[in-house]
């Protein structure tokens, strides 16, 4: 394929933003080469700047669970565009969503709207620090919570492939209350906990990981979590900003029967416009300001395009259920099919895959942290990747992220995919 005009905005775009894009892992700095422009999308496809055509695993990162330019989405965004784009005062609609997203999640009686997922991250942390009266926080290595500060300590997605998983400008005090467990190892959590007894605000964690790929927690892992968080009043964050209304209505509290105390929602739940939110029952949201003392706020929180595109999708999710058995089955037969084109090939690898998140880690040997998930030969990524989008198929530009299926995607587009898959294979 031919990327002569990608790679000509991307020139023009390094004189005036940092490395060219304004997030990092856009860059295609873990796999080479230069990014793609996208002119527009539409279903599971991405047209590009130079007029090829993806068929796309990313969905922006996750949210795109219907597909790109879903009609009903755009035009609930149109029509609310047409009275206002932001008013910076109460709307009605903010109680209708809030209202469809607590009566879709378990274990929540409030929620609040905020611009990202890294805002809702790191207010769930502050909130948690106010309500417990305790510092320390407990993250995982190789998951990814958002920039803010306190989660930029070995972190996931881009962190990690730009070899930056501790960021400078981080203060060192920050960083003390950061303590790190390895994912799916409860015994490096306990000694964690037992280490720094009445100190520990939270543990928060992906239920699902997906930011070193897709690592799914092991069984009784999550059970494990939530027994050691009640003995010792930590409360347990969900971070589901990727798994949120992805895996179940409910996320992954649903699919897994676990009860977390603070959840937190990004992208999906803003129908792909900049959503976040963060939700708990109300001892503990009454801890928030204007009703408690622990501060939190936002200009644009609560945006009625932002909203309107958030309810148009949730409604949708919440009224057909089905779509979210249908994802999971498109999701195995990518699974089972580019499992067996890559033995066919004798490529080593190893695919993890939970509902609609999946990833092929090219390791022979299980993937359940993230020292296994770094264990993977980045060179056959690499080409995989490269040869993957020469076919018109594009995935993360790194081995360190999950890809995202859409219930836009057909069993032809799926075919397409794993015929791919198998050409690339014959090259690696
Ligand atoms: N948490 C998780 C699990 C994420 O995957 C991400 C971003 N991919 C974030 C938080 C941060 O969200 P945002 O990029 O919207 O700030």
């Amino acid at each position: 394929m031919i990327y002569k005009r990608s790679s000509a905005l991307f020139a023009e775009a390094e004189k005036v933003i940092p490395g060219g894009v304004n997030s990092p892992v856009r860059a295609f700095k873990g796999v080479g080469g230069t990014p793609i422009f996208v002119k527009e999308a539409k279903g599971a496809y991405l047209y590009d700047e130079d007029g090829n055509r993806l068929i796309d695993y990313i969905n922006s990162w996750g949210p795109m669970i219907l597909g790109h330019a879903h009609e009903p989405v755009v035009n609930a965004v149109i029509e609310k565009a047409k009275k206002g784009t932001s008013f910076g005062m109460p709307t009605e609609i903010e109680t209708q969503i809030a209202e469809l997203a607590v009566s879709m999640v378990p274990n929540i009686d409030k929620i609040r709207f905020v611009n990202s997922g890294t805002e809702a991250c790191m207010s769930a942390v502050r909130l948690a620090r106010g309500f417990t009266g305790k510092d320390k926080i407990i993250k995982f290595a190789g998951c990814y919570h958002g920039h803010s500060d306190s989660f930029l300590i070995q972190a996931g997605s881009g962190a990690s492939t730009f070899g930056t998983p501790n960021s400078p400008g981080v203060t060192a005090g920050t960083a003390q209350d950061t303590l790190m467990a390895n994912y799916n190892d409860i015994e490096s959590v306990k000694a964690l906990v037992e280490a720094n007894e009445n100190e520990v605000a939270c543990i928060i964690i992906e239920p699902v990981a997906g930011n070193m790929g897709c690592i799914p927690p092991k069984e009784g892992f999550l059970k494990a979590l939530r027994d050691l968080c009640d003995a010792h009043s930590i409360l347990l964050i969900f971070d589901e900003v990727m798994t949120g209304f992805r895996l179940a209505k409910g996320g992954a509290q649903e699919l897994f029967n676990i009860k977390a105390d603070i959840v937190c929602f990004g992208k999906v739940i803003g129908g792909g416009l900049p959503v976040g939110a963060f939700a708990a029952r109300n001892e503990i949201m009454n801890y928030l300001a204007p009703l408690g003392p622990v501060y939190q706020a936002g200009t644009l929180s609560g945006n009625p395009l932002a909203m309107a595109a958030g309810l148009s999708m949730l409604t949708e999710l919440n009224n057909q259920s089905e779509i979210f058995t249908s994802l999971a089955e498109k999701t195995a037969y990518l699974h089972k099919g580019i499992a067996k084109v890559l033995d066919d090939n004798k490529i080593v690898h190893t695919i993890n895959r939970v509902g609609s998140m999946i990833s092929v880690h090219f390791d022979g040997a299980e993937v359940v942290d993230f020292k296994t998930a770094a264990n993977g030969n980045n060179d056959t990524f690499k080409a995989f990747f490269h040869g993957l989008l020469n076919a018109g198929v594009y995935i993360a530009p790194s081995a360190f992220e999950t890809w995202f299926i859409t219930e836009a995607l057909s069993y032809d587009d799926l075919d397409f995919t794993i015929a791919a898959v198998d050409t690339v294979a014959k090259t690696l």
